[in-house]
């Protein structure tokens, strides 16, 4: 007679005649949750971050392939060179969008999202790379090639990256 103390929904599995493990087939399911508070350093990604809180977005630009990064990089990957910060205009088209009809909740940023709810990939002007964030447009609404512009927030966020999103033009 197994032990059970917690009485949470317990199963059975049927067991084959010679199942040498026919003893270990009762199986007790626990739902458990779990929390964690982390420190999580942005490291040389830092000055994006802090430059969102005021409005400014900041890419980076290659010295010798004049490359333009966005979301920056501190190194280029075909020069090996440091880059150098450069502040962008934020409007920029679509190139490619996923409707998702699912919030992960991985945060209380995200787990505010009310699905559906669009992320796209944006080639901001003067930017060679995509950069992947929120669109905030309706789903039927969004196209490819479609003209966006950042928007900042004002509002508190669990994480930095939800000061900004982006918004149709118009
Ligand atoms: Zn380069």
């Amino acid at each position: 007679m197994p032990i059970v103390t917690s009485k949470k929904d317990v199963q059975t599995l049927p067991a084959a005649t010679g199942d040498i493990w026919a003893e270990f087939r009762e199986i007790e399911r626990l739902n458990l949750s779990l929390t964690q508070t982390y420190t999580h350093t942005l490291g040389k990604y830092s000055r994006f971050f802090i430059e969102l809180e005021n409005r400014r977005l900041l890419g980076t630009r290659c010295a010798g392939c004049a490359r333009v990064y966005m979301p920056p990089r501190p190194l280029c990957p075909h020069c090996l060179q440091a880059t150098a910060w450069i502040e962008l205009a934020g409007t920029g088209v679509v190139k490619t969008f996923s409707v998702l009809h699912f919030s992960p909740g991985s945060n209380a940023d995200v787990a505010a999202l009310k699905p559906p709810y669009v992320f796209a990939y944006i080639l901001l002007d003067g930017a060679s790379t995509l950069f992947p964030h929120l669109l905030r447009c309706a789903p039927e609404h969004v196209e490819l090639g479609m003209r966006v512009r950042v928007e900042f927030t004002d509002q508190p966020v669990e994480h930095p990256i939800h000061l900004m999103c982006f918004v149709p033009m118009e």
